[in-house]
């Protein structure tokens, strides 16, 4: 599988920073926004993002918001929240709005590898097959079917 390709969002300078250095070290290739709208940014530059880490928690456009409007403009990238105790519900909330899964802070690094690595493997296996529909389509117009 070729590496993927992610984007760190969250309003933690210094968590953000370690993190990065951490999914790094793991071959990770790695983005990072530090709220709603930069990641919304970033996503637009990195149209074949495989796979956006979401805090819930983050001021102005929450994660909640930030979610809806990725999956709205990017309907493949798979988001994995990161959430706090307070914030469950919000997480909740977001598997329920399209999210791959959530994790708790502070999270875990392998067990985000993890869900990271599930993510990407859905994203791909899902291109791949909107790939075949339209190889499948484009031969049914000619006629070679
Ligand atoms: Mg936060």
């Amino acid at each position: 599988m070729m590496n993927p390709l992610v984007l760190l969002v969250d309003d933690e300078v210094p968590f953000v920073e370690t993190m990065t250095k951490r999914l790094k070290k793991r071959d990770l290739v790695v983005n990072t926004a530090y709220s709603g709208q930069e990641a919304l940014d970033i996503l637009d530059k990195h149209r074949n993002t495989d796979v956006v880490i979401l805090d819930v928690k983050m001021p102005g456009m929450d994660g909640i918001e930030t979610l809806e409007k990725i999956k709205k403009s990017y309907p493949l990238t798979e988001v994995v929240m990161l959430t706090g105790h307070a914030t469950v519900e919000s997480a909740i909330e977001g598997m329920k709005k399209g999210a791959y899964d959530y994790l708790m802070k502070p999270c875990d690094i392998e067990q985000l590898m993890q869900k990271v690595e599930e993510a990407t493997q859905k994203k791909r296996i899902h291109e791949d097959k909107i790939r075949e529909a339209k190889v499948k389509e484009a031969m049914s117009m000619h006629g070679l079917e």
